[in-house]
């Protein structure tokens, strides 16, 4: 492990200053439910009403900003079904560079969509992830870029800004709960956040189902774990075997990681929607999730990350309704 795997406080300074005419800053609200259940402060950053409905949106601001002329004129290209690709496709139409996204045919409508709205040029190829992936190849070979999703520093530089906002807001928190899927965000956040701030606990939530960081931090390695249908569907997916940043990061940087069963998850975008008026995705959620479960201890202020908001309104709807989840995720 090198030094330079790491992202340094000085490069999320910088992101911030890189990306603030594209991201907003988000709000942050005392949750009165979450403060007696647990006994102690608790605040929700609401990232979920980011602009493109994400903290994606930051990483790959940074990224696209960090593109040196040539980079710029010839374009960026990423293989994302969900918020990677939105977040990017936002950034790029800000920026005025071109933006491929490629999926396969098997991505529903809805996603696509999603992605041209925000501005991309979706390219639909095969008919699973390999072939997209093939897709995006070919367009790096002809001198396009690829942004990756979190395993690439200005990305993690990108993310990182939210833990200079939740350092701003709550200098007194003594434990925050983030998502973890591949780690860009909570690599960033606590990377700023423990240069920021002592004695600061930052504990990662994913789902049990498919938790590729929980496995590979628990073997001392990236491992592959079997991908599994989950209502926290955008921390769905790998680390990647050759993965140089936010393994290392993880392991050094983050104090717990917790992991959820789908009926918990469920229950945490009931919580967001009822007790604290927010329409949160699985994902966005398992914070929330993780302290209702019982999950984490916490015993001085504590922040919850809200980390995106892309859910379909339907699932959403059924959701909050209160309607048996296992079946739902059985069905895709
Ligand atoms: C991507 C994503 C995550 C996980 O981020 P990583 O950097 O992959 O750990 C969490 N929540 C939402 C809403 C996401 O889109």
């Amino acid at each position: 492990m090198t030094a330079d795997a790491f992202v340094t406080l000085a490069e999320i300074e910088a992101a911030r200053a890189a990306i603030a005419a594209t991201i907003r800053p988000t709000p942050v609200e005392p949750s009165p439910s979450l403060g007696a259940l647990t006994g102690q402060p608790v605040q929700l950053k609401l990232e979920h009403h980011q602009r493109s409905g994400s903290f994606k949106l930051r990483g790959a601001a940074n990224a696209v900003a960090r593109l040196s002329p040539a980079e710029r004129q010839a374009g960026v290209v990423a293989v994302s079904t969900g918020n990677h690709g939105r977040g990017l496709a936002r950034a790029c139409a800000e920026a005025g560079v071109r933006c491929v996204v490629a999926m396969s045919e098997l991505v529903p409508e809805n996603k696509v969509e999603g992605i041209r709205a925000e501005g991309a040029e979706v390219l639909i190829r095969g008919r699973s992830q390999d072939a997209a992936q093939a897709a995006v190849d070919e367009l790096v070979a002809q001198g396009m870029t690829m942004i990756p999703p979190f395993d690439h520093r200005h990305v993690i530089a990108g993310q990182g800004t939210l833990g200079l906002e939740i350092a701003e807001a709550m200098p007194e928190v003594t434990a925050v709960l983030v998502q973890l899927s591949g780690g860009g965000l909570i690599c960033g956040i606590a990377a700023a956040l423990k240069a920021r701030l002592h004695g600061v606990r930052v504990i990662g939530v994913s789902m049990a189902r498919g938790a590729a960081m929980h496995a590979s931090l628990a073997a001392g390695r990236p491992v592959e774990v079997e991908e599994l249908p989950t209502l926290a569907d955008s921390l769905g997916g790998g680390i990647g075997l050759e993965n140089r940043h936010t393994f290392a990061m993880a392991k050094a940087l983050v104090d717990e990681v917790v992991l959820l069963e789908e009926p918990e998850i469920a229950a945490g975008i009931r919580h967001c929607y009822w007790h604290e008026r927010q329409i949160v995705e699985g994902s966005g959620a398992v914070g929330v999730a993780a302290l209702l479960a019982g999950k984490v201890r916490v015993d001085g202020p504590t922040m919850v990350l809200l980390s995106g908001g892309n859910i379909d309104m339907e699932l959403h709807h059924r959701i909050i309704g209160g309607e048996d989840v296992e079946l739902m995720t059985e069905a895709g």
